[in-house]
């Protein structure tokens, strides 16, 4: 792996797409954190296919996490995510449109962070199964920063809760063998991958 090293504090990101080629967009958000030289991916999550949450009807998402390791500072790495999701053509008015992309810093280690353009942990987000249950795969263990909490316990309160279908994606993973020249997936299960030396992507 290349990049800032794997043992800084882990940084969690939320991906999702309902609209185009999602997959592709996902795969390609992906391919660019793995490109860029100060962001290092250390694990993704599976892929979930999860209903449209919001007043209007819109289809359904695809929504995975990854870790990443990084030594951009949280400002400068939304800036990095908000160009990714200009390029994949979302429009800047998109808030709560269908998007190509849509790219969210879940966790940055233990900040806490509350600025105008920037809210870590990220707002809603405990109440979100498309974001909890890919999160759980990658975290399981790890705690939120503002309440001790594990992402575990959080996403098993969502569970009991109920709300909005999510399932497990059957149509291909974040990292499938050969998606990425130069990278070796270092493991399959059933389509969910992983970077060497990652977090294995196993179901909570
Ligand atoms: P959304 O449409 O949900 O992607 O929200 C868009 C705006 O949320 C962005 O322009 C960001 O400035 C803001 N934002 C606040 N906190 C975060 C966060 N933790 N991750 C990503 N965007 C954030």
């Amino acid at each position: 792996m290349t990049g800032p090293a794997a043992g800084m504090a882990p940084v969690f990101l939320g991906l999702g797409s309902n609209q185009g080629d999602r997959l592709g967009h996902l795969r390609s958000a992906v391919a660019a954190l793995v490109a860029h030289p100060r962001v290092s991916v250390t694990a993704c999550s599976g892929i979930w296919e999860t209903e449209h949450v919001g007043p209007d009807v819109q289809d359904p998402y695809l929504n995975a996490c990854v870790a990443v390791a990084t030594d951009l500072a949280p400002l400068e790495l939304l800036d990095v995510l908000k160009d990714l999701e200009a390029r994949a053509g979302r429009q800047p008015e998109g808030h709560r449109r269908p998007r190509p992309i849509d790219l969210d810093i879940l966790l940055f280690g233990d900040l806490v962070v509350a600025e105008g353009r920037l809210v870590i942990p990220h707002r809603e987000w405990r109440e979100r199964a498309f974001v909890l249950e890919p999160l759980a795969e990658i975290a399981a263990g790890a705690t939120c920063p503002d309440s001790g909490e594990t992402i575990a316990a959080i996403c098993a309160k969502i569970r009991r809760k109920g709300g909005p279908w999510v399932r497990p994606f059957a149509g291909g993973g974040l990292v499938d063998e050969g998606f990425l020249p130069g990278q070796e997936p270092g493991r399959e299960q059933g389509g969910r991958g992983c970077y060497p030396g990652a977090t294995s992507s196993s179901k909570a």
